[in-house]
């Protein structure tokens, strides 16, 4: 990790996937200084490969997130550290003048010995007034601290509380799976989530598909899974298929169950079937679940952003959300869940925005 441990930022991104790498990524190469608060507890940490990222197709998800730190700490004003974001709130315009000035403050210290000013190329004397340094390496901001985040250190990592002009969200999603016993033990191996990811994995497989209560898109998940395999089995909850969408299921030979799913059985070698309440069991060789997603911001509740009507938080296609200065990317924004380049794709257009925001444009 990187040991910068300073209090104020440009910007802070809370999160180190895909997403929030990316936005620092980008801003770290435009000189902005950049902390990464990460949690370091990805959804997708349940899986031993990742699909379908263009030149890291097979990678393990650990180590992408570990490469994507690399690249994003070779850079000067870049930071990262473990912690676990507990708060984010607006400053008030006298906190914000503070902070400004504790930069002053800051630089002082480290200028304090160059009496009259250090000397220019050109013969003439740069000042080292605190401020004016701090101006001068902002070059061009126009946004003054606006946000003070709270982190608590996780695993020995020390605790952070630091001043920031602007903060990204990308957080993530939290998957609320089929309350199905043995489901994690098979979860990332033989039973997965997203079809884009895994449905070629399992292809040509017996297949079953299963959403939580209220998942309201079963239909366009079996859909799309045919694709991948002519046994599939489709195991409807009250009200997730209506009648012709079962119908239309049928004519593309799926086999539409509405007996009620009590567990899945597997052994060593993944999972073997999807136990019924009546004591049947239908043989499965994977497993396609449909989860409810959340996204957990109660660390930015006094922020009073906007959210969708699904729960993601409400941004335009740059991350900005109802809060200037506070940006969501990733899959905590809609249309939600989504594959790892999206959302690397999301956060370099949430950095792009960032700073053309700093800047005034
Ligand atoms: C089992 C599984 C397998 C998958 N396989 C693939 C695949 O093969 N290919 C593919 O393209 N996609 C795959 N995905 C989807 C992919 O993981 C996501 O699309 C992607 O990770 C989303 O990126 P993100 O940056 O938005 O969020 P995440 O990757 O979830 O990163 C969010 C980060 O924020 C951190 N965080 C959360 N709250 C806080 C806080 N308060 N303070 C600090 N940090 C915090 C978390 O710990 C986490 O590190 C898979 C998902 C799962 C669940």
């Amino acid at each position: 990790m990187t040991e910068a441990l300073g209090t104020h930022y440009d910007v802070v991104v809370i999160g180190g996937g895909p997403a929030g790498l990316q936005a620092a990524l980008i801003l770290a190469r435009h000189r902005y200084s950049t902390l990464v608060l990460d949690g370091n507890r990805p959804r997708h940490s349940a899986t031993l490969e990742a699909h379908g990222f263009l030149t890291r197709d097979h990678t393990a998800p650990n180590e992408l997130r570990r490469l994507g730190r690399e690249d994003v700490e070779a850079y000067e004003d870049a930071e990262i550290q473990f912690a676990q974001v507990s708060r984010v709130r607006a400053l008030s315009d006298e906190e914000s003048a503070g902070a400004e000035a504790s930069q002053g403050a800051a630089f002082e210290g480290a200028f304090a010995f160059v009496a009259g000013g250090v000397p220019a190329e050109d013969g003439s004397s740069v000042s080292t007034d605190p401020r004016e340094i701090a101006s001068r390496r902002r070059g061009g901001v126009r946004v003054p601290y606006r946000f003070a985040v709270e982190a608590k250190g996780v695993r020995g990592t020390p605790a952070r509380a630091v001043f920031a002009r602007s903060v990204i969200l990308a957080t993530g999603l939290t998957e609320v799976l089929p309350a199905l016993p043995m489901l994690r033990a098979f979860y990332g191996t033989s039973i997965h989530s997203c079809v884009e990811c895994d449905g070629w994995t399992q292809r040509d497989r017996r297949v079953s598909v299963i959403a939580a209560p209220g998942v309201t898109d079963l239909y366009e998940r079996a859909v799309q899974l045919t694709r991948f395999t002519g046994a599939l089995t489709v195991f409807a909850g009250q009200g997730q298929l209506g009648a012709l969408q079962e119908f239309d299921l049928v004519d593309r030979g799926v086999v539409v169950e509405t007996r009620e799913v009590v567990d899945v059985e597997g052994g060593p070698g993944g999972v073997t079937g999807v136990a019924l309440a009546d004591g049947d069991v239908v043989t499965a060789e994977a497993v396609f679940v449909r989860p409810n997603y959340v996204a957990k911001l109660d660390f930015a509740s006094e922020l009073g952003i906007d959210f969708d009507g699904l729960g993601l938080v409400a941004a335009d296609a740059h991350g900005r959300t109802s809060v200037p200065g506070i940006y969501a990317t990733g899959e905590l924004t809609g249309p939600g869940p989504q594959m790892l380049i999206v959302a690397a794709g999301n956060g370099a257009e949430t950095g792009m925005a960032v700073d053309r925001d700093l800047l005034g444009l």
